[in-house]
């Protein structure tokens, strides 16, 4: 099957199929399908091969989109995997959930007029291909090096790194607290975006690669001075995890949760686990009025799933406006065809309830250009108020890193003005010698792609320290 590229001028955009939204409503499957073979080809074959190519440039992963665009129409898929998975260690899992209208697609040369190329989806599609033909192996290592590296955190920075250092030969050991691998991929994200055994089949073909996983593993101070004894290098990718507070008048009343632990509960139900918190009702949403606040990809995702939970009504509100909103429009679409109301422009003034939270006090909020930046920034609208009914308030406000000198008992891991850890952007090391950091816990909250990038940073530099370590030694 061949077929000729540039084919932007004369086919649609068309993405694979998507659940009718009356099925999604008690449904946590993954809501878009996926190609057929003749569709990827079609899609792929729109791409105009551009000598400068914007969506590579804005792929945090610098994926060779054209050329892999090119193999998929002209159905040669095994290279096309080859290709797709030499830059990217986890490209099924970017193709379902990297918001590509701010990255790849959002900066394809045709969207304009044309409307882009479908390249996430593309990706996807190449990769299951892949997995369904066997193509994707577990790394078989020619010799082992000898040397071992102790990684702190199986979200996707943690397993991007482990996967580059296995293929180097050394020695690979995986730490951390929760009792499944994959971060915020397993417990954060929830299925209609990324089903869990997306996630397993990786952890199973990482295991198979000889890494070795150590769950349940909480790694506090006297286990990071282990590590540091037993491993020639350790990596700090630990994610970002302490919740932001809004701190207004009744803001401890109860049913007012974390949106982590509200989703955690969700994902572990759906995992099959006992959660008494989501069996006596005080996670579940059905039945009640929900209020979730923020604007981003949490808040996004704690919408959906009290409308899957049979949420009597749902409410998002943001202090800003649609265009201004950090998540992805895509996602914020999804959640308006799925009958959640957006309040926009709308900020929290105080809680109301005797035990529990009944009404959220709301100031109007609107938009002024900052002087200096000509950033918009919001103001409150005076004497602009109203109430919003609430059986559970979901607090989506974002995540800061936890107090990692004090956890690990190590004064001496320097950390940035935001509470993050600092690493030299060349050599991915922290102020502590040998050791290294990668992902959300350096970043900030950002993205999976942007985890796996550093992820594979941090591996090429932990492979030169020990290479120069033990040349340095041998002289
Ligand atoms: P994490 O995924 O957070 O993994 C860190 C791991 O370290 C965890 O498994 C944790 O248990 C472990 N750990 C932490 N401390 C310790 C310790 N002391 N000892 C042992 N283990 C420890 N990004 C997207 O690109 N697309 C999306 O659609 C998207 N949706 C999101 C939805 C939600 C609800 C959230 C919260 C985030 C979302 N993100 C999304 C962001 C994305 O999930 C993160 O940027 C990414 O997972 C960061 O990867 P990481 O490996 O740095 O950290
Ligand atoms: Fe686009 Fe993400 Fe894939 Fe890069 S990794 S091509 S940004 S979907
Ligand atoms: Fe193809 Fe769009 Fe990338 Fe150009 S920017 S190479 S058209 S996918």
């Amino acid at each position: 099957m061949t077929n000729k590229m540039l084919g932007f001028t004369n086919t649609e955009q068309h993405y694979p199929e998507t659940m009718p939204v009356a099925a999604r409503e008690s449904n946590f499957d993954e809501i878009y399908g996926q190609f057929d073979p003749a569709e990827a080809a079609v899609q792929a074959a729109r791409c105009s091969q551009c000598g400068i190519p914007f969506c590579q440039i804005h792929c945090p992963l610098s994926n060779n989109i054209p050329d892999w665009l090119k193999m998929t129409a002209d159905g040669r898929l095994q290279e096309a995997y080859e290709l797709s998975s030499a830059t990217n260690n986890f490209p099924e899992i970017c193709g379902r959930i990297c918001p590509q209208d701010k990255l790849c697609e959002g900066n394809c040369v045709i969207e304009k007029g044309f409307k882009s190329v479908t390249i996430g989806s593309v990706e996807k599609y190449i990769t299951e291909t892949a997995f369904a033909n066997g193509w994707v192996k577990p790394i078989s290592v020619g010799s082992e090096s000898g040397f071992s590296v102790g990684i702190i955190g199986a979200g996707p920075a943690g397993l991007a790194a482990a996967d580059m250092l296995r293929r180097k030969g050394h020695e690979v050991h995986v730490y951390d607290r929760y009792d499944r691998v994959g971060g915020l991929l397993i417990y954060g994200i929830p299925n209609f975006k990324l089903e869990k055994h997306i996630i397993q089949r990786r952890h199973h073909l990482l295991k198979e690669s000889g890494i070795r996983f150590h769950l349940g593993h909480d790694t506090d101070g006297r286990a990071f001075d282990e590590m540091r004894g037993k491993h020639d290098a350790v990596l700090i990718a630990t994610g970002v995890y302490k919740s932001r507070e809004i701190e207004i008048p009744d803001y401890s009343l109860d049913n007012i949760v974390p949106a982590l632990d509200y989703l955690t509960a969700s994902n572990r139900k759906g995992l099959g686990d006992s959660v008494p918190e989501f069996d006596n009702g005080y996670f579940n949403a059905e039945g009640k009025e929900i209020v979730v606040i923020g604007g981003g990809d949490t808040a996004m995702d704690c919408v959906r799933t009290a409308v899957r939970q049979g949420a009597k009504k749902v409410t998002c509100l943001y202090r800003r406006d649609r265009i201004n909103m950090p998540g992805s429009q895509r996602e914020v679409k999804n959640a308006e065809e799925e009958g959640v109301q957006f309040v926009w422009l709308s900020a929290p003034k105080a809680f109301v309830g005797n035990k529990n939270v009944q009404q959220i006090l709301v100031q109007r909020m609107r938009l002024v250009a900052h002087e200096a930046s000509g950033r918009q920034s919001v103001v409150p609208v005076e004497g602009e108020n109203f109430a919003v009914a609430a059986d559970m308030v979901i607090k989506a406000l974002g995540f800061d890193a936890e107090d990692l000198p004090t956890l690990f008992a190590a004064k001496e891991l320097k950390l940035s003005r935001y509470g993050t850890v600092e690493v030299n952007n060349r050599t991915m090391m922290t102020s502590i010698p040998g050791v290294f950091a990668a992902g959300d816990i350096v970043r900030g909250a950002s993205l999976v792609v942007w985890a796996i990038r550093d992820g594979r940073d941090a591996a090429a530099a932990i492979h030169q320290h020990i290479m120069t370590q033990a040349r340095s030694i041998a002289a």
